[in-house]
């Protein structure tokens, strides 16, 4: 079913609402004061219950399966089913839902207790998370970074070649809304030769596009190209907190530890790449004198629309901007079309060397930052390293983030003749050291 065919909602804040729309029905694990989390679906300013719907008799077939994967509270089993259970689901929740619905009445009769306001629930993270890779795929962030670093050699001779990525810690990935401890490391003080221990002075966010992983494969069977949108379940913002001073002592040889696995914070929705499909793009050209993919990563479908057109934001909002009433701050306009490697040839890297990856292993894309000022996706970025403090309407200035400051990342999908959708929000506020 394509967006076109999708008509208006007989739930009224659907219509229009600037993350979930009825094209987008994106998937989440959520809770109400109370009961035990489960599995529901965001729709205007309501989720729906899937676990109460599916005992209200509202599925069958390949849906009902679909549904009946999620019970536990979380989508790992309905991962695993793939692309098919995947679009059973949505054509029905697309019937449910339509203008014109015969379902309407049943589904309105159970007010609340069927479609609650999602002001009143509280988000999970969607799945288990057996592991978490951390791409670097923006190459804009490569390029401003590698620069702070290396001054006269930006880009490490393997980036065109290799899509580089690094474990990160699945056990401290977070839905929004979860505080921010800053935390404690080691740091070598500027222009010293001997370490100190202590809070982290140099507190960041990194901009990025969160994957999720559906159907794993077998140790030393690797993902073709060809196939790796179909181990795709879904797609979420990530916000990479990162401590910079721990970073820049800790990371060579070996590349980031302890300055990142404090906490990782994702939004609770999983969009999928059905209600993605009309922001998909071509993957930009390399630009000239660039070296061509091995073919392992190269896949004519893949470079033909295997990217996406997501405008991506950041906002800062510190505690005196709530405590005198001043909209956050932009920190950060950027778009994922700023990825060199496309996700397809992220999966088909990760797991060329026998790598098994599993239903809700999660990927995050790298910052995405673009080229222009107002386009970096971290402070580091936007500050060169504290070089160049921002100035904020409450007279504050940032460096780098402080106590009680929040962030905010959104995106928004939109084109010419489509419904516009987002991804909702995912947020996090830092609390001082402990
Ligand atoms: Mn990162």
């Amino acid at each position: 079913m394509t967006q076109n065919s999708i008509t208006r909602s007989w739930v009224a804040s659907a219509n229009g609402h600037s993350d979930f729309p009825l094209q987008n029905l994106p998937l989440g694990v959520f809770s109400l004061k109370g009961s035990a989390p489960r599995a529901g679906v965001a729709i205007g300013e309501h989720i729906f219950d899937l676990q109460v719907a599916l005992e209200a008799g509202l599925f069958d077939g390949v849906a009902r399966s679909a549904v009946e994967a999620m019970q536990g509270g979380q989508l790992n089993a309905f991962f695993e089913l793939g692309r098919e259970a995947r679009v059973a689901l949505r054509e029905r929740l697309i019937e449910l839902f339509s203008e014109g619905s015969t379902l309407r009445g049943n589904i309105e009769a159970q007010g609340a207790k069927l479609l609650p306001l999602a002001a009143d629930c509280q988000m999970h993270l969607p799945a288990r998370i057996s592991d978490y890779t951390d791409f670097y795929v923006g190459i804009e962030h490569a390029q401003n970074v590698g620069k702070l670093f290396r001054p006269d050699n930006p880009l490490l001779p393997n980036y065109k070649h290799v899509p580089i990525g690094y474990h990160g810690r699945a056990s401290t990935v977070r839905a929004s809304g979860t505080d921010v401890r800053r935390p404690k490391g080691q740091t070598l003080p500027a222009g010293q030769t001997e370490p100190v221990f202590g809070p982290c002075a140099r507190l960041d966010y990194e901009l990025e596009l969160g994957i999720w992983i559906g159907q794993g494969n077998e140790m030393g069977e690797p993902i073709a190209i060809g196939d790796a949108a179909e181990h795709i379940a879904g797609f979420c913002l990530l916000n990479d907190w990162s401590a910079r001073d721990i970073q820049a002592w800790e990371y060579q040889p070996l590349g980031p530890f302890l300055s990142k696995s404090f906490i990782t914070s994702v939004s609770p929705w999983v969009v999928t790449a059905e209600a993605l499909e009309p922001f998909r793009t071509a993957q930009p050209a390399r630009p000239e004198g660039d070296p061509q993919p091995l073919p392992y990563l190269l896949d004519k479908r893949d470079q033909d629309g295997g990217a996406f057109d997501i405008e991506l934001e950041v906002l800062l909002r510190t505690e005196t901007m709530r405590e005198q009433n001043l909209p956050a701050h932009r920190l950060t306009l950027s778009n994922t079309r700023y990825m060199y490697w496309t996700v397809a040839q992220m999966v088909a890297h990760h797991s060329v060397n026998g790598c098994q990856l599993q239903a809700g292993d999660l990927f995050g894309s790298g910052t995405l930052s673009g080229p222009e000022n107002g386009q970096f996706g971290s402070l580091l970025e936007i500050t060169e390293g504290g070089k160049k403090p921002i100035e904020l309407a409450s007279g504050e200035v940032r460096k780098f983030l402080e106590d009680g400051d929040e962030i905010i990342l959104r995106a928004r999908c939109a084109r010419e003749g489509f419904a516009s959708i987002g991804f909702g929000e995912c947020r996090g506020t830092v609390i001082a050291a402990r």
